[in-house]
């Protein structure tokens, strides 16, 4: 009863919403000149520094979408999420959990200093790159492709299609990534990788580089705002208890070392990507009828121009301003 009504606000007010989700992405692109695209992944300057959009997707189908939409961009650290989801529908939770700790850093997240002085020197968590590149190695399959495999299946059933592959980028990630292959050697020697290196590596890199939008972004969001179901298919493609560790995840360790900021400042389950990708969850909230999409959406953001912690610099603002006026916070 209670949803219904909500659902009928959202979509009364829609032209509403879409007028002020257009204003903001005006006025926060001006900031985009604030920022710098990540260029130590060559391919990734090629991006437009100005470009900034927003694709929100309710529970019901309502949609905003707003800005420079429909532009590919390679998903990077959001895969994060994705491969940690796989890992512990394949391999178990206690399994995955097991090789991997769920305690943030407040380190960058190419960072080696935190496998050196954590004892047992397991990954913090899989969301920095050691974490991510442990968890590469856990996944089901001798060869990349095979390891991909199921991350590709899970994206097709959250998004609709199958996204592809970003070769240029991918070649231009293996090519130069001296570091994370570092952070490779040193899981080596420490006994957690699982599978071959060369091979764990080449997992990740890909994975990395696989081309969504701001609208697969959104529609991923949504599923995890919904607990691992699916509104449109009716399908739970995620088991609750791996959705609700992803999401705790992505709001302790989501956001780079910007983490506990975005937790206290906009207060949802986010994860963004060095591409200038950002992945939001709204759940479910009880609150004043007034505002919109209560039963929960994704967002999906785009905007590469970075600040100091690698985040999307005029994205994480527009996000934290729609999520404060429409009081998305769970706390
Ligand atoms: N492929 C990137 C790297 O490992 C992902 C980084 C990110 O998006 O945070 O450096």
């Amino acid at each position: 009863m209670v949803q219904g009504y909500v659902n009928l606000n959202t979509e009364r007010n829609k032209e509403w919403l879409q007028e002020y989700v257009d204003n903001w992405v005006t006025f926060f692109k001006k900031q985009t000149d604030t920022g710098k695209v990540a260029d130590y992944i060559p391919k990734l300057e090629d991006a437009d520094p100005n470009a900034l959009g927003i694709t929100i997707i309710g529970k019901h189908g309502t949609q905003i979408r707003s800005g420079d939409l429909d532009i590919p961009f390679s998903i990077q650290s959001i895969s994060k999420v994705l491969s940690f989801i796989v890992a512990c529908m394949d391999r178990g939770l206690t399994y995955v959990l097991h090789r991997v700790d769920v305690e943030p850093t407040g380190e960058a997240f190419n960072s080696i200093m935190h496998l050196e002085i954590n004892n047992p020197k397991r990954p913090f968590n899989p969301m920095v790159n050691s974490g991510a590149i442990t968890i590469s190695s856990l996944l089901n399959g001798k060869t990349s492709d095979q390891k991909l495999e199921p991350i590709f299946a899970l994206l097709e059933k959250m998004i609709g299609y199958r996204p592809e592959l970003d070769v240029e980028v991918y070649e231009s990630e293996r090519d130069t990534s001296m570091r994370n292959r570092a952070i490779g050697y040193y899981l080596l020697e420490e006994g957690y990788l699982e599978s071959d290196l060369g091979v764990t590596l080449e997992t990740y890199f890909k994975q990395c580089s696989i081309n969504i939008t701001t609208d697969d972004l959104a529609r991923i969001g949504l599923v995890l705002s919904n607990d691992g179901f699916h509104p449109d298919t009716g399908e739970v493609i995620i088991p609750r208890n791996v959705t609700r560790i992803a999401k705790s995840l992505m709001l302790t360790c989501g956001m780079y070392d910007a983490s506990g900021k975005f937790a206290a400042y906009v207060g949802i389950p986010a994860k963004s990507g060095v591409s200038g990708g950002i992945l939001a969850v709204v759940p479910p909230r009880v609150r004043d009828n007034d505002l919109p999409f209560l039963d929960g959406c994704g967002i999906g953001v785009f905007g590469p121009a970075l600040d100091k912690q690698g985040n999307s610099i005029a994205g994480i603002k527009l996000l934290r301003h729609i999520a404060n006026s429409w009081d998305m916070s769970l706390f």
